[in-house]
């Protein structure tokens, strides 16, 4: 076979669906290939030379841990000469948090010596079925067109579907009704504009991190609910966390600085005596005990 020139090695590195950086060895972005642009809104420009510490791209684990400062997954890969796998959250540019599955390996030279690493990343983000969503909402005027949500007119409806089926079938599912904390507060600082912004990135947030069965809509203003499907207690309340961190740790910059608002989240498991507003009430008033208990918090009964 003829010798591969560079320009065929990037034209190869450049049509793989998965996101691939390398680093030097003090972290700092060599290359940046053209799915790494797509997945995390980030384009060469904006990142190549920068440590990927710098508020870029940020990971966090599923605990809400900032990597950057304590186990980045390329400095864990440099420092014990291992390739490593996990599953983490990058910051895209607009906002939300997406989870990434990882693979990093170090860059070795023929001395043996550590010179960087590598970054595949993997976007496992739910978007083709949620784009599908989309297109169907629209179709029945079902959809919010600020945040791409279903509206609440659909989360009417599906919930009172959900309510026969837990009747007929005995399927369980919860409910989650969460409001935007000090919401007023971002508006009347920075205006209405990047209160969009911030209603949109934290749509994003719940789909792509929400399982293909369940439903995120927006209630009204700065309230969201959301019908998780086929749970127990224990996994609705690990839902409800997750969501609440995911949320606190995403944020947009505005004139350099970080803007980021904290969820107070009020969950229930339905139950067969309920009809849809009771169920959404006794959501409604777990989330307003999550308000008196200080904010950012999530209240299960
Ligand atoms: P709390 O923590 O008690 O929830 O305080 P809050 O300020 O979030 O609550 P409040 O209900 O007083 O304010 C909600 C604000 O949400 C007021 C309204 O201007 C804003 N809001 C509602 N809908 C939209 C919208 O579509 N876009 C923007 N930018 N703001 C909205
Ligand atoms: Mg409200
Ligand atoms: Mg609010």
């Amino acid at each position: 076979m003829d010798q591969l020139k560079k320009e065929d090695y990037l034209a190869i590195i450049n049509s793989i669906h998965d996101g691939l950086y390398f680093v030097d060895e003090n972290r700092k972005i060599i290359f940046w290939n053209d799915a790494a642009e797509r997945i995390s809104g980030f384009s060469e420009e904006e990142v190549v030379g920068k440590c990927c510490a710098d508020s870029i791209l940020t990971h966090i684990d599923v605990d809400g841990n900032y990597l950057c400062e304590q186990g980045c997954p390329l400095q864990v890969t440099m420092d014990d000469k291992q390739a490593h796998e996990d599953t983490v959250y990058l910051h895209h540019k607009k906002g939300h948090r997406i989870p990434i599955h990882v693979r990093t390996s170090p860059l070795i030279d023929s001395q043996g010596n550590v010179t960087g690493a590598i970054e595949l990343f993997t976007d496992i983000s739910n978007q083709e079925a949620n784009a599908m969503r989309v297109k169907e909402l629209e179709k029945l005027a079902l959809l919010d067109t600020l945040t791409n949500l279903a509206n609440r007119r659909y989360l009417e409806q599906e919930i009172h579907i959900r309510l026969s089926e837990l009747d007929r079938f005995n399927v369980p599912f919860g409910l989650f009704f969460m409001d935007i904390d000090y919401f007023k507060k971002i508006n009347d600082k920075y205006g209405h504009e990047i209160g969009d912004e911030i209603l949109r990135y934290t749509s994003k947030t719940f789909v792509v991190n929400s399982r293909p069965f369940d439903l995120y809509g927006r209630w009204g203003g700065e309230e969201f609910v959301a019908i998780i499907r086929n749970v127990n207690e224990k996994e609705l309340r690990g839902i409800a966390e997750r969501v609440r961190r995911l949320v606190e740790r995403s944020y947009i910059i505005h004139h350099g600085r970080k803007i980021m608002v904290t969820l107070s989240i009020g969950a229930t498991m339905a139950v067969q005596s309920d009809s849809v507003k009771s169920v959404i009430n006794r959501a409604d008033e777990n989330m307003y005990q999550g308000k008196q208990e200080g904010r950012n918090k999530v209240v299960f009964r």
